[in-house]
């Protein structure tokens, strides 16, 4: 592969495991593997230096969803640049001493010490604060940095953030909402016993309870906040970060410890007893955030397109441990394929007991030379489900038998061509398949049923209620009344909620089918390239195949799909139990506005703001609630205030309620 090819399919990889981790809080790989990619992307970039693109993942931070309104921050929030060992720390520390005080050259003695804030590096989700004369009036999350998520509602749930300043001051405050970890814990048990999903870490938790759209949810979750920084007007800037730090320590935030030290060696320092103490803190800490402690010399040092050139943040390596391996077991998924789980003599792991850790697949168990009896090296990099990297021999290492048959239903293993992997070939026999298709089925990213939990579909399928996704819209009140711990409140509201997903997005619907190959994204491109399911089904591999993004193996196994009997007669069903698929893309295509951005200001006569949001809405268009360059049209009501002087500013068209009329009635086109 040539270089160019490389970066390429390393800026994909990173970009696919990004939008996992930053809009779905559904990290699909361990931290530490997802820095190895990027930083293998960095390395290469700068050997390459003319192959860096603008939209490279290494030029951007962070990724933003659809589901709130974005607005525009008024100064951009960065990432930071990390360091994973001493060297790397000390690098950082020469490139800052040479762009502050020319000397060049290695730390010696004789190099200057400037003063340095060393802080905990909180594993939260990151948030702006916005307060107008001490009132907070607007939270936003770090989204893409540029462009934030408006979480105002569900920030204000937090009682941690103040609603009023002890000063009337304004300040763009920057910190860290995050979840104790003993409520994380208490959260998932409860997840758990509710049959819904859990969250992978503590991070993950905190940014799936802030990006709720229901506030209520939100404030149900315990979360809570530090603040790491703050942008003053000129006439209250403090001199430096602790001075910052204690100025909003005093205006009602919370912040957390903030040591000034001398110099890099003291920092590193630092860093190797918070690593001590880390585990005892009630909050999960990534690492130590350390920056340069003077203003006049942060601005001195600026930034780059990602990160602040005046801050690095040193990364606890991930945790490694010794256990013995005294089991291997296999378990069946949704498509039959079964993957082994090694049991662990339980160890404590970065703060938890750990008995159980992924194989992956048989490939990893060759590539691993895994036996049972083996001594096991476990990593677990930011609490995700642990793994075995390495094994050593002992006297009780032996081979163990790879299973012949089904694990749940007893049907001998077929080999899966060209793969070594195994699969159970009993499709709508076998539970363990049925269930896993019907929880990915319900799932958010699916029909996103709310209440169908694993342990109500489990006892559905157990109970033979339901065999095929059809089945799930033929249960009856009754028939779920008889199901354990359901009460009658909870059987209504789930039936409810079934029936409410028949009214689903054609998108949705495609990625809940769990078409082999095919997931949210491919789901995605399927409907914005066929106009309805028949459309689907009538295409042929070819014309599959020659979509961007559908591979040929993709293809193949989307028309298999459409062409087995079974799943035909189950299609066919749920259409005539009354489902209903609209196709959001296509019918975005015939949408006035679509791609505009309107933002509103002033009181308008005939409108409240949000009906005129809703309209503008519902003709495509986005209605961020600041002026930004790329905003298209800003409507003035009366009293309209700066956000018109900012349109006026940077000329963008202005609307009049009347124009503003006259264009949703029709009468002028844009
Ligand atoms: P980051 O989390 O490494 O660092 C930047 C963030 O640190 C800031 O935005 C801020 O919110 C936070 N922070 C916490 N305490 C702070 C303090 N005291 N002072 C200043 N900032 C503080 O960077 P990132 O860009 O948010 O994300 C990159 C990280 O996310 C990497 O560690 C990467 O492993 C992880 N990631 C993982 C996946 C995955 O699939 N597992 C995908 C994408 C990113």
């Amino acid at each position: 592969m040539d270089i160019q090819e490389k970066i390429k399919k390393l800026r994909k990889e990173i970009e696919l495991y990004s939008y996992y981790y930053y809009v779905e809080d559904n990290p699909k790989v361990e931290d530490y593997e997802y820095d190895a990619l990027f930083r293998e992307l960095q390395k290469l970039e700068n050997e390459h230096p003319e192959l860096i693109t603008p939209d490279s993942p290494t030029q951007r931070v962070g990724g933003i969803s659809e589901k709130f309104d974005t607005v525009a921050h008024k100064n951009r929030l960065y990432s930071l640049d990390n360091a994973n060992n001493d060297e790397e720390l000390t690098k950082w520390y020469e490139r800052v001493l040479k762009d502050t005080t020319g000397l060049e050259g290695q730390m010696n003695l004789f190099m200057p010490k400037i003063p340095l804030a060393c802080e905990y590096k909180i594993d939260g989700l990151a948030v702006s604060l916005t307060y107008v004369n001490g009132i907070f009036t607007q939270g936003l999350t770090r989204g893409d940095g540029v462009m934030g998520e408006d979480i105002t509602n569900n920030l204000k749930t937090i009682k941690a953030i103040p609603l009023k300043l002890f000063e009337p001051i304004n300040v763009e405050v920057r910190g860290e909402v995050y979840m104790p970890v003993q409520s994380f814990e208490k959260l998932n048990t409860k997840q758990l016993e509710m049959g819904q999903k859990t969250f992978a870490n503590p991070r993950n938790a905190a940014a799936g309870s802030i990006r709720q759209l229901d506030p209520k949810i939100t404030a149900s979750r315990d979360l809570s906040i530090f603040v790491y920084g703050g942008i003053f007007e000129k006439k209250d800037a403090p001199k430096s970060h602790s001075e910052t730090m204690e100025k909003l320590s005093k205006l009602g935030f919370r912040t957390n410890k903030v040591s000034v030290v001398q110099g890099i060696d003291e920092a590193i320092e630092f860093c190797k007893k918070t690593d001590l103490v880390r585990h005892n803190l009630n909050y999960a800490t990534d690492g130590v955030v350390i920056k340069v402690d003077e203003i006049a010399k942060q601005e001195e040092l600026g930034f780059t397109s990602r990160v602040p050139k005046w801050a690095i943040a040193f990364k606890f390596p991930p945790e490694e441990v010794w256990t013995d391996l005294e089991s291997i077991e296999f378990s069946v998924g949704r498509t039959g394929i079964v993957t082994p789980v090694a049991n662990l003599k339980p160890v404590l792991l970065a703060g938890s007991t750990v008995s159980r850790a992924s194989l992956y697949n048989f490939d990893e168990i060759k590539r691993l030379n895994v036996q049972v009896g083996d001594r096991a090296l476990v990593k677990k990099a930011a609490e995700i489900i642990p793994k075995v990297i390495r094994v050593e021999k002992t006297v009780n290492s032996k081979p163990f038998e790879l299973p012949k048959t089904c694990p749940c239903c007893g049907s001998t293993l077929k080999e899966v061509e060209g793969e070594v992997a195994l699969y159970c070939p009993n499709k709508n026999g076998c539970s363990a398949q049925i269930k896993g298709r019907i929880e990915y089925f319900v799932s958010k990213n699916a029909m996103d049923i709310d209440g169908l939990g694993e342990s109500i579909i489990s006892q559905l399928v157990e109970r033979k209620m339901v065999y095929t996704y059809a089945d799930l819209y033929k249960l009856t009140y009754e028939q779920l009344l008889e199901l354990d711990l359901i009460a009658e409140k909870s059987a209504q509201n789930l039936l409810d909620a079934i029936n409410n997903s028949k009214n689903t997005k054609l998108p949705k619907f495609l990625n809940a089918l769990g078409i082999r190959l095919v997931g949210k994204e491919s789901a995605d491109i399927l409907a914005q390239n066929f106009k309805d399911i028949e459309a689907l089904k009538a295409a042929n591999v070819e014309d599959l195949s020659a979509i961007d993004g559908i591979g040929e193996k993709m293809a193949k196994s989307i028309y298999d799909y459409f062409h087995n009997e079974q799943n035909l007669k189950t299609l066919d069903e749920v259409l005539k139990l009354g489902l209903v698929l609209e196709n959001t893309y296509r019918k975005e295509e015939n949408l006035k506005f679509k791609g505009l951005s309107f933002v509103l200001t002033g009181t308008l006569e005939e409108f409240s703001r949000d009906k005129a949001q809703e309209i503008l809405k519902s003709l495509g268009a986005k209605t961020p609630n600041s002026v930004s360059k790329n905003t298209n049209y800003v409507i003035a009501g009366a009293n309209a205030g700066s956000k018109l002087t900012k349109a006026q500013n940077l000329g963008i068209k202005i609307l009049s309620e009347q124009e503003f009329k006259e264009l949703i009635s029709n009468k002028e086109d844009l």
